[in-house]
């Protein structure tokens, strides 16, 4: 059996696959949700070896995954997560102390990448496809010849922190400065938190899901923005065909299940692709919020 974990702010999820021999697809065994004991590491870790132990009355583990905000820096200790008691802890380590086998880590856009490509919506690639995350924040998971992309500097997929291509402040609205440091990146447009503020902005106070009611009504400022938002998207996601050429796109995150994005960023992309015939598919995800686990499952995989 592998193991996926999922650490999050509020509750730290675990999943058991075992591999489903005939068809090669992952079964799920058990999952098992506890939540996120914050107050200390010592508190913290217990939390995270309750899921592991319950997962464990279900089988032997061979590996573990876990996807987590945060990533392991060259000191092997944790960095930048949000769950702060992490930070510049020995996490890895201390769970290797406590059950013997492979642990490794990954951001949720790695899981995503992995969930989907392994057996998801990406399953008929044969060597490459991104998954990009359009919710709170945007970022992507890349694979390239069967392999995750993580890089020298861990940045592999950040593509939230690209600025937006062919941005135009007529058309796109006012320049703003990102939390990073740089201005008009592309996150601060194409996730479902940039979606709602550039509308705001124009308009009137509206998260994203009030716009996309709007849009079902047939309101005309709503309409015309959440065009805006496809154009966007699709330059963004041009700027990955025209790099890498992954044979699938697809989505995750909140805006992923807005399902007239489809169409609309399929048919923009060839305006902003080098070549004018694109062949790459823009897709949804299959398997949602499960993505985190059963990618982090698979981390030892690829
Ligand atoms: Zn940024």
């Amino acid at each position: 059996m592998i193991v996926g974990l999922d650490i999050g702010g509020t509750k730290i999820e675990g999943v058991g696959l075992e591999k489903d021999l005939p068809l090669g697809s992952y079964n799920t065994l058990i999952t098992h949700r506890e939540p996120t004991d914050k107050s200390n590491y010592q508190d913290f870790l217990a939390s995270v070896m309750r899921v592991i132990d319950k997962v464990a009355s279900c089988g032997q583990i061979e590996s573990i995954g876990i996807g987590c905000c945060g990533s392991v820096g060259s000191d092997g200790l944790m960095q930048g997560a949000n769950v702060t008691v992490l930070n510049g802890q020995d996490f890895i380590g201390d769970l290797k102390a406590r059950i013997d086998v492979p642990v490794a880590i990954a951001n949720d856009a790695d899981c995503l990448a992995l969930s989907e490509y392994r057996d998801g919506a990406a399953k008929q690639a044969t060597s490459s496809c991104v998954a990009v995350i359009v919710g709170t924040g945007c970022g992507s998971g890349v694979i390239i010849n069967n392999g995750l992309v993580t890089g020298l500097n861990k940045l592999g997929g950040e593509l939230g922190h690209n600025p937006l291509p062919n941005y135009s402040p007529e058309k796109d609205g006012k320049q703003i400065k990102c939390y990073c440091g740089s201005l008009n990146c592309s996150e601060s447009f194409v996730s479902g938190s940039g979606f709602g503020r550039t509308f705001s902005e124009k308009y009137f106070t509206a998260d994203s899901k009030q716009i996309m009611s709007m849009v079902a009504e047939g309101d005309s400022r709503a309409i015309e923005h959440f065009d805006l938002y496809c154009d966007q998207l699709a330059r963004v996601l041009a700027s990955i065909v025209n790099m890498i050429d992954p044979e699938i796109i697809v989505l995750g995150g909140g805006m992923s299940n807005v399902d007239a994005i489809y169409p609309k960023v399929q048919s923009k992309l060839a305006q902003y692709t080098f070549t004018k015939s694109v062949k790459t598919k823009v897709i949804k995800n299959v398997h949602g919020d499960s993505s985190g686990v059963r990618g982090a499952a698979f981390l030892h995989l690829i």
